[in-house]
């Protein structure tokens, strides 16, 4: 490295930082409009508002990543969401209850100058249930005198009640110190506790009706055996282990794929925080897209949600039993062009209904984390770089060829590059590269980061 113009450390520190794996996450819970879409803006250092006064809005995305003193992690914004059916307890529990599943660390949103409601109170006992550290938040104290309604808010039992203001800025790095220290260095749901040596872990995800508990019974039959039932709850998140191929698996939160929620407002959202939870919580997502119906863009946005998120992906298109030859040819055409992003997971074309390859699921799902614990050895990765920058130079730009320099693997689940240049890398070549890394190596069925560092 040192040769190539590259500080030994800076390499050592690049390195790390692209390695880091999954993230841990944190949510931000509370009533509705105790500050928590607001306070979101604030961590991740987002510059337009997004707070929207009308009611009924939905937000698709839910999660987002933040930087605090040098650690990266993700947020679940549960701000989206109005008051719905259910009514006020059941609704603020229910989203919270979400939030909380899929989170290693809990903030936790009160109005100070409100002070703890009922509603509130209901929240802590979530939060006492599920055990996961938990940073309180006393919001809206925009200046010194608003210090003391805070101070009430000890009565909830959740420790120091952070005074903050999310409008404003006032006291939220005093919080986010606070929300780093609750945060592990690695994510409990992936890599601590059962996550380690148990079974693998497969979301199973789509938009409503393309079949996803037709499918899951039809795999399944009787034998699933429910675990991690949390009662008294209002939805409760449920993961169930399968075998399948002679294999146990874990569905995480099938719950919600059984359960048919009739909600008014805010359905879209409360499915994506769904969706979005369960996929923190798999290694592997199962993204079912109806076959019979043209992509939507619903559709595109759980694929885009399991990519971000750097899950292994498998694509089934259920009810094949419906298709005659035309709309397979259309098919076939909107699959190119609509789901680019993930040409490179592997695809099995299923029916529930019919039980048709049904024993092709468990080979792509094994493809599919196979590609995602791929491990280049360093050498390798540069014989084969060495090969490619010499048959295919960067283009010149301003007088100067651009080179890659030499790269590492610094990560897995998904697999992360760090390429080290002589010059800026045009997104076309970084794109060739990925492309080529793909043809040489496989990574079937999974995302792949790659970051360049470029020498000073
Ligand atoms: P959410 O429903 O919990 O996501 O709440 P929002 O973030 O939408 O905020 C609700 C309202 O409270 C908005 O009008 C915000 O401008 C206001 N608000 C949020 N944080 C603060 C704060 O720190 N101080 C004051 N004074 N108002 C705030
Ligand atoms: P979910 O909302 O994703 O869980 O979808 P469901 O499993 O409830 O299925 C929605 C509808 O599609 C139901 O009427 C199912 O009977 C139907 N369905 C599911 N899978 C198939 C299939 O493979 N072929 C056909 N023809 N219909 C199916």
């Amino acid at each position: 490295a040192a040769e190539e113009g590259f500080d030994i450390e800076d390499v050592e520190g690049a390195i790390e930082a692209a390695g880091h794996g999954p993230l841990p996450v944190l949510a931000v819970v509370g009533r509705p409009n105790v500050g928590k879409s607001t306070l979101v803006n604030r961590i991740i250092g987002r510059r337009e508002a997004v707070v929207e006064d009308k009611p009924g809005v939905t937000r698709d995305r839910v999660t987002y990543e933040a930087e605090w003193a040098g650690r990266r992690f993700k947020v679940v914004d549960t701000g989206g969401w109005e008051q719905d059916v259910l009514g006020i307890d059941a609704s603020v529990a229910a989203q919270a209850e979400y939030a909380i599943e899929a989170a290693d660390a809990v903030v936790f949103v009160v109005d100070a100058k409100v002070g703890a409601t009922d509603t509130d109170e209901a929240v802590v006992r979530l939060l006492r249930k599920a055990g996961k550290p938990v940073v309180l938040a006393a919001n809206k104290v925009d200046g010194p005198s608003g210090e003391a309604d805070a101070a009430y808010l000890w009565n909830l039992g959740l420790g120091e009640p952070h005074p903050v203001s999310a409008l404003h800025g006032r006291g939220t790095g005093d919080m986010l110190d606070a929300v780093l220290e609750a945060l592990p260095t690695a994510p409990a749901q992936t890599f601590g506790g059962t996550g380690i040596g148990g079974p693998r872990r497969i979301a199973l995800i789509g938009r409503p009706n393309v079949g996803k508990s037709s499918l899951l019974n039809k795999v399944a039959g009787e034998e699933r055996v429910v675990v991690n039932e949390l009662a008294g709850t209002t939805r409760d998140p449920v993961d169930e282990m399968i075998e399948l191929g002679g294999v146990t698996w874990k569905f995480v939160d099938t719950a919600g794929i059984r359960k048919r929620v009739h909600l008014q407002q805010g359905a879209d959202y409360y499915a994506s925080l769904r969706t979005a939870a369960a996929v923190e919580k798999a290694e592997v997502a199962v993204i079912l897209l109806d076959a019979s119906e043209n992509i939507s863009v619903q559709d595109q946005r759980i694929v885009t949600m399991a990519v971000e998120a750097g899950r292994a992906v498998v694509l089934a298109y259920n009810k094949w039993d419906t298709l005659d030859e035309e709309r397979r040819y259309y098919l076939e055409r909107e699959i190119e062009t609509e789901l680019g992003q993930v040409a490179w997971a592997p695809r099995v074309n299923v029916s529930a209904r019919t039980g048709r390859h049904m024993e092709k699921l468990v080979p792509a799902i094994e493809t599919a984390l196979a590609g995602w614990e791929t491990r280049v050895p360093t050498g390798r990765l540069n014989a084969f770089l060495g090969e490619l920058v010499s048959a295919h130079p960067h283009p010149v730009r301003g007088g100067k060829q651009p080179r890659i320099l030499f790269g590492t693997q610094a990560g897995t689940k998904p697999p992360r590059f760090v390429l080290f240049a002589s010059g800026f890398i045009e997104a076309g070549y970084r794109r060739f590269i990925e492309r080529r890394l793909r043809e040489e190596f496989g990574f079937e069925g999974t995302p792949i980061h790659i970051s360049v560092r470029v020498r000073e």
